[in-house]
């Protein structure tokens, strides 16, 4: 029998206070104190004070700031530095002491709540890392989060293999979830022979055979976990990851004789954790407290029969305001981490009082709350294109026009507070005849752009005159997103917004300068993807999520960066190459102090080779076949010069060592 802890953690409730001369006290707990803000302050109609936790600011010069660690720089800085040096956009930029301070944040939020609740039991977080399993990501989480035996939680064999060789504090759980197989419970008692707090949770009940006969295989006791399977779902998108149809979890009568097992097999020692989770961004308050109530009881009743385990794992689920909005919606909270912490502690502490239990050490496995916020993809936009833009030149005007083409001209006169309702009507039957005479063959292209041209006008006169009266009725609302531009961002969304793509989740979106200036257009986004769903039509507004996202009147030409915001939990890694847009390229920031940064480390987009030969291809194979396709035309006479084919094989070398965004 190896040599290695009975049971993993600290013997007695030891809460490691952070130094708080650390600690950044310029950044607010989440969400962000109702400050008024008025309509015209920088930033004020992406709602930036709302969401952003205190990260971001706008300055008086228009550039988004973002802030951490009593430091402050303007992002549009970070990306001329970047560019200076080569670097290419898109890119994402994260930011390490963001990870750093969540982790401060969460950790400092649960020591007050304990101190106000005499809570006894202790706090130990744990971050499982398949919401971000970036190097930097994880490396930043262990490493900051050894001063408060941060733990990491693995789903899957490849997930344990990364984080049994974290730098983590050996009082730190090394929690094991998800459907296991004999080596991944080998792995995981090997970790527990390493000296590391390594615990295997049942997900169902047969796992438990399984683990004592590997543990009594290798000679190495194992440390237990229970997933309660909670009557109490969650809330929001992702509430069917808890309730009576979750897919993990044990039911009361399995609990129980999982613990009779134990207790037959002279190991009763070994149940070590109760385990608990009911889905990811729980927007509301009340969810997580009828959850925690209903867990602590599940732990009350075992530790009444005699089989205290030592921790109360209570899962994630610890909501990010996406929108700002501080309600029980989902993409927002209506709470705040030390709501969500006196939440946990007083749920907690009043079951095991009321039973007469001592108090768990309390864990919670936050992944969303703590690297939402530390990173962003900045993109620049590389087209304008709107129903009121006028692009071309038309071509002029036949002398036989057709009339219906003076005749939409002439309402574009007519447009005027009283009259705008009529000419609305009118110009919609005028255009519905327009196409009735197209189709059939008696309008020509030219009239037909002429009379489509003079209809966007009117639309556009008419929004400008609803737009000064107090109450727009419909469908006169709807003309601004209807006559929305299109900016074309180089960017794809299934590559940096996938939760946007696959469930309408909305991110904040923000130009990166120009914010003192007030908006005077709005749009849609649309990515370089060839796919219509490539485009964004939610956006976190001041007040509200809507269609279409204020922006500034951007010149052909201009460099227009728009900044997307909390992509740094789930997006990162459920990114997909549709398209074949690859991982773009990134750099870790990190602040030094007022308008200083360091950039710590970048790493190279995506290339095209990668991306391609994820889907089978062999470069070597695509050039010889390159050469056999230079050959055949060369051989039927289709006249390609030597030179020529040495040209086209150079550009298709390089397209291969190439980004995969425009260059
Ligand atoms: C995904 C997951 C989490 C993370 O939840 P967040 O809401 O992102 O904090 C925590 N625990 C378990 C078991 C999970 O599956």
């Amino acid at each position: 029998m190896l040599a290695c802890p009975a049971v993993p953690g600290p013997a007695h409730a030891d809460v490691v206070t952070p130094d708080p001369s650390t600690l950044d006290a310029s950044t607010p707990d989440v969400p962000t104190p109702d400050v008024a803000v008025s309509d015209d302050a920088p930033g004020a109609p992406y709602g930036v004070d709302a969401w952003s936790a205190g990260y971001l600011r706008a300055g008086e010069d228009g550039a988004l700031r973002v802030r951490v660690a009593g430091a402050e720089v303007a992002i549009a800085d970070v990306v001329d530095r970047l560019e200076a040096d080569g670097r290419p956009l898109p890119t994402i930029l994260r930011f390490p002491q963001i990870l750093e301070d969540r982790l401060a944040r969460v950790n400092d939020a649960f020591d007050t709540a304990m101190a106000a609740a005499g809570y006894r039991g202790g706090y130990q977080g744990v971050y499982p890392i398949k919401v971000n399993q970036r190097r930097v990501v994880v490396e930043t989480l262990a490493g900051a989060g050894a001063r408060w035996r941060t733990g990491l939680e693995a789903g899957s064999k490849a997930e344990l293999a990364l984080v049994l060789v974290q730098d983590t504090h050996p009082d730190a759980l090394i929690q094991c979830n998800g459907f296991k197989d004999d080596d991944f419970v080998r792995l995981a008692l090997w970790g527990r022979a390493l000296g590391k707090s390594v615990v295997l949770t049942l997900e169902k009940v047969g796992e438990l055979e399984r683990i004592l006969r590997v543990a009594e295989e290798m000679g190495i006791p194992p440390a237990i976990g229970v997933r309660f399977k909670l009557h109490a779902a969650g809330s929001g998108t992702w509430a069917s990851s808890g309730g009576d149809d979750a897919k993990f979890g044990l039911t009361a009568g399995e609990v129980a004789a999982v613990v009779a097992r134990l207790e037959a097999a002279g190991m009763a020692d070994a149940l070590v954790m109760l385990h608990t989770h009911v889905g990811s961004q729980v927007p509301d308050v009340h969810a997580v407290r009828v959850a925690v109530r209903e867990a602590a009881q599940v732990y009350a009743h075992l530790a009444r029969g005699g089989a205290a385990p030592r921790y109360l794992n209570v899962g994630g689920g610890l909501a990010v305001d996406y929108d700002g909005s501080k309600t029980a919606t989902p993409a927002s909270a209506n709470y705040g981490l030390s709501e969500y912490a006196e939440a946990l502690v007083a749920g907690v502490a009043e079951v095991c009082d009321e039973a007469g239990v001592a108090h768990p050490m309390l864990v919670t496995e936050s992944g969303r709350a703590l690297t939402a916020h530390h990173a962003v993809v900045v993109a620049p936009v590389v087209d304008v294109i709107g129903p009121t833009r006028d692009p071309v030149d038309l071509p002029p005007l036949p002398a036989d026009a057709h009339p219906l083409v003076a005749d939409m001209e002439a309402l574009l006169d007519d447009v005027g507070p009283d009259t705008y309702r009529r000419v609305y009507n009118e110009a919609v039957s005028t255009k519905a005849t327009m196409h009735q005479l197209f189709d059939l063959g008696y309008l020509g292209l030219a009239e037909r752009a002429h009379a489509e041209r003079a209809h966007a006008r009117i639309l556009a006169a008419i929004a400008d005159v609803v737009a000064d009266l107090d109450y727009a009725p419909e469908p006169f609302d709807e003309l601004p997103n209807r006559l929305a531009d299109t900016l074309v961002v180089n960017f794809s969304l299934f590559q940096t917004l996938p939760d946007h793509w696959a469930l309408g989740a909305p991110f904040p979106v923000v130009p990166l300068t120009r914010l003192h200036e007030p908006p005077t257009r709005r749009a849609t986004l649309a990515d370089i993807s060839c796919d219509s769903d490539g485009r964004i039509q939610a956006f976190v507004g001041r007040h509200d999520v809507a269609p279409t996202l204020p922006v500034h009147d951007v010149a052909p030409g201009e460099r227009y960066l728009l900044g997307f915001f909390l992509v740094g939990a789930y997006q990162d890694v459920l990114a997909n190459a549709h398209n074949l847009f690859g991982r773009m390229a990134e750099a870790h920031v990190r602040l030094t102090g007022p308008d200083a940064f360091e950039v710590e480390r970048t790493v190279p987009g995506q290339k095209a080779r990668r991306v391609i030969e994820n889907m089978g291809y062999e470069t070597d194979e695509l050039l010889a076949a390159l050469g056999a396709e230079i050959d055949e035309a060369t051989r039927l006479g289709a006249g390609m010069s030597d030179e020529a084919a040495s040209r086209l094989r150079a550009l298709y070398a390089a397209e291969l060592v190439g980004y995969t965004y425009l260059e």
